[in-house]
């Protein structure tokens, strides 16, 4: 940019200052059209206004206070007009950087919006979720309703209420984490992390009187290491029913409904004496092996059948500590049931090893998607 002088006026004859004033013009629009940013504009406009030295202070200065009397008016007419035309177009200027780099801004921020977007994979439910859900709603459409409780527990819930006396060798069939630090508490009162969702039957009875339906998802724990079919945290689904004139024939209908819900239409169930302290009888259910419809495999170890729950009618001892809750067990009688979810989900989805339900591989998981 060329820093040019303002001229010298050799006389004070209209002719002589028209011309002297486009000479000026014309130096300003060039500058304008060389305008490319804010600063540019900053330093255009104090060449042309600052009070000291800018150029229209040094036309006031040789021009008008030099001239002679006689032209005074008309070089200050000239002067002001000339003011006036700089000051707009100093102005303009301005305007029209702003709106170009408004423009850039614009251009730097644009958005194409019939780009495809960013796509997030959507999550699902876990696997093991999935199927506790499933079971569940199975249950629910039969009229159960869900019980929750606490995964820290007190022996007493654990094992105590449901028939495992202290020091009973029944106790020994749940490998048992405990709580540390806990020795001068009462037994009954230690808190261990429940090894079973059958504590919530319990709760459920002492807040509930009979009749009752109820099933009770939720996280187990035992002091079980990990291996293909054990884990130390895993899910059970339990089902408590207490009413009137309840018998071992509702609880093999429930049951029976209920694998033929979760697993077609034409599996077979059948039930086989067992021991669980907290009922009486109790029995193991059998379920025909879904992957060979009962002809025997692999899967099935060729016996054509596949042990999935235990179940059985409640002990008369359980209800006898909430007998003061209108559990007689002279008056009404009740079965319960327990399954592993993990073991179901194995089954459902052919899943070899319990570990890929907790190791969070993608690639196991997005199967279930
Ligand atoms: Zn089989």
């Amino acid at each position: 940019m060329s820093v040019y002088a303002v001229p010298k006026l050799e006389d004070y004859s209209p002719e002589a200052l028209d011309c002297a004033v486009a000479e000026l013009l014309a130096a300003l629009n060039n500058e304008t059209d060389a305008l490319r940013s804010e600063s540019d504009w900053k330093t255009f406009r104090d060449r042309w206004l600052a009070r000291k030295n800018g150029i229209l202070t040094q036309v006031n200065d040789t021009w008008l206070k030099a001239a002679p009397g006689p032209a005074k008016r008309e070089v200050g007419r000239r002067v002001n007009d000339l003011k006036t035309r700089a000051e707009t177009a100093i102005e303009d200027a301005h305007g029209k950087i702003r709106g170009a780099s408004a423009d850039a801004r614009l251009a730097a921020e644009h958005l194409d919006i019939s780009l495809p977007g960013i796509q997030r994979p959507i999550g699902v439910k876990h696997p093991v979720l999935r199927v506790m859900d499933e079971i569940v709603a199975v249950f629910k459409a039969m009229g159960y309703s869900i019980g929750e409780g606490p995964e820290v527990e007190t022996d007493y819930y654990n094992f105590e209420s449901l028939n495992f006396p202290p020091n009973h060798p029944a106790r020994d069939t749940q490998d048992t984490l405990f709580i540390a630090g806990q020795e001068r508490k009462p037994p009954r009162d230690r808190l261990l992390l429940r090894t079973h969702t059958s504590p919530v039957q319990i709760r459920t009875m002492e807040k509930q009187p009979p009749p009752l339906r109820i099933v009770i998802p939720g996280k187990v724990h035992r002091n079980d290491p990990l291996d293909a079919t054990h884990s130390p945290v895993f899910h059970q689904v339990e089902g408590l029913a207490v009413d009137r004139n309840i018998t071992f024939c509702d609880l093999k209908g429930t049951l029976d409904h209920a694998m033929k819900a979760l697993f077609g239409a034409e599996v077979k169930t059948r039930f086989y004496p067992s021991f669980f302290p907290f009922t009486e009888p109790s029995a193991d259910m059998q379920v025909s092996c879904i992957f060979c419809s009962g002809k025997g495999c692999r899967k099935c170890k060729f016996s054509g059948w596949i042990e999935l729950l235990g179940c059985g009618m409640v002990d008369p001892n359980v209800f006898e500590f909430v007998k003061q809750n209108g559990y007689d067990s002279l008056k009404i009688s009740g079965f319960a049931f327990g399954m592993g979810v993990e073991r179901i989900a194995m089954l459902k989805y052919e899943v070899e090893g319990i570990q890929l339900f907790y190791e969070g591989d993608v690639r196991f998981l997005e199967q279930f998607a």
